[in-house]
């Protein structure tokens, strides 16, 4: 039998990359900290990119203005410009494609790069990450880290570990080498573990990743299993995999096998709805809900199904139905289109007690093509910075304008934690 040769595999990510970006065109505060924020006007607003200066003085992504202020007062802050930073990004994918065809948004500030088939005409592995590296930041001003290995999990794992925090910003991590480099490491510092599942691996007497990788899989699952029910056999299995550097998935867009076939969420309203601006901002916010929870998954559906109950509840009329969209999409604006005139084309004017929406026939959200679709990507990059922020501070932190009047929601329904609908 043949042996498989090993693949080579980068991590490219943008250090720093909307402040970055403000940085090559602000050149006079090339030595000044800067942040790229929210809302420069608030200190409520928050903090979406800061540079390395800024960050020297604690600042970091994702905290508030207010707080970033008091400890570095002389913050210069900018207004994010969401369309220029794509257009960046978009242009770094070019560069990439120079070197390789097999290049994967991961991010709007990080991609994978399968190198393995023009490794011979550039060199060896290094040697072409700082090609990369010098590219990047002579047509940009913006400077690449660059994690290698033989695998994504992995290369993403020698980016976020080492490549960011060593001089070069390049680092390799041969799969040979993760017991002596990744093992050692805390458990937090693997991809993918963030508090919760910290403090499940610490409970569990395991401070470093090579406990959970010298686990046997089965007694993991165990574990999880006595925690969070029957539902983490896979969540255990995935900790297993990232801890033991197992990943075999291509650099490839559009692969996909474990969609779901629907998503969808229902509220029941706390009285009668009958105006229509009542009911659109109920709609809206469903889409939101129903939008970003296909966004964090990866998918965008292509059928929209829309449920309305009507009064009264002894004897409920309603109606349930769904109609093909032009495009798979997960765009809240789209969406919400659709369900505008999906409902209003059934809807007899009796008053709403609940509503639910769906999107199904999911493809996955990495098809699309990159030139041909510019405004998608922007769309779905302003949707992704939302999501992160709501991720982040509860979906309280960015709620649209509708919300904000008497038959919105989203607010209060945020401050609970989850299951009051669905
Ligand atoms: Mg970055």
């Amino acid at each position: 039998m043949r042996e498989q040769r090993e693949r080579v595999i980068f991590l490219a990510d943008c250090q720093s990359f909307y402040a970055s970006v403000e940085k090559v065109e602000h050149p006079q505060y090339k030595d000044r900290p800067v942040a790229v924020a929210g809302d420069p006007a608030r200190r409520s607003g928050i903090i979406l990119a800061a540079c390395p200066i800024a960050k020297s003085y604690g600042v970091t992504t994702a905290e508030r203005l207010g707080e970033a202020l008091n400890k570095c007062p002389d913050l210069v802050i900018m207004r994010p410009r969401m369309q220029h930073y794509i257009d960046v990004s978009l242009m770094i994918t070019q560069i990439y494609k120079e070197y390789t065809d097999l290049v994967e948004i991961f991010s709007i500030d990080e991609q994978f790069l399968d190198v393995s088939g023009s490794l011979r005409m550039f060199g060896d592995p290094t040697t072409m990450a700082q090609s990369i590296q010098q590219k990047v930041l002579k047509q940009t001003g913006v400077n690449v880290r660059v994690g290698i290995s033989s695998n994504k999990m992995l290369s993403k794992i020698a980016t976020d570990i080492w490549a960011k925090k060593n001089e070069s910003g390049i680092f390799t991590l041969p799969k040979s080498d993760i017991e002596t480099l990744l093992w050692p490491q805390p458990v937090n510092k693997m991809f993918g573990v963030g508090s919760r599942m910290t403090s499940h691996f610490l409970r569990l007497g395991m401070h470093t990743i090579g406990d959970i990788a010298r686990t046997p899989l089965p007694r993991l699952k165990e574990q999880f299993r006595a925690r969070f029910g029957k539902q983490s056999n896979i969540q255990a299995e995935v900790m297993w995999r990232t801890a033991n550097g197992l990943d075999d998935s291509p650099v490839t867009p559009g692969t996909f096998n474990t969609a779901p076939k629907s998503v969808g969420h229902m509220i029941t309203l706390h009285k009668d709805y009958i105006e229509m601006d009542h009911v659109n901002t109920i709609l809206l916010e469903l889409t939101e809900e129903v939008c970003r929870d296909c966004r964090r998954k990866g998918y965008m559906g292509s059928v929209i199904s829309v449920s309305c109950m009507c009064s009264p509840y002894e004897d409920p009329t309603g109606f349930s139905r769904q109609m093909k969209m032009l495009d798979p999409t997960n765009n809240t604006n789209v969406v919400f289109e659709a369900a505008k005139t999906l409902f209003y084309r059934y809807w007899d004017t009796l008053p709403v007690r609940r509503i639910g929406l769906t999107l199904s026939n999911f493809a996955s959200d990495q098809e699309y093509q990159l030139t041909l679709f510019e405004d998608q990507i922007k769309l779905r990059s302003l949707d992704k910075v939302t999501d992160k922020i709501k991720d982040r501070y509860g979906s309280a932190a960015i709620i649209r304008a509708s919300s904000l009047t008497s038959s919105g929601q989203a607010l209060e329904r945020s401050q609970k934690i989850g299951g009051h609908y669905k």
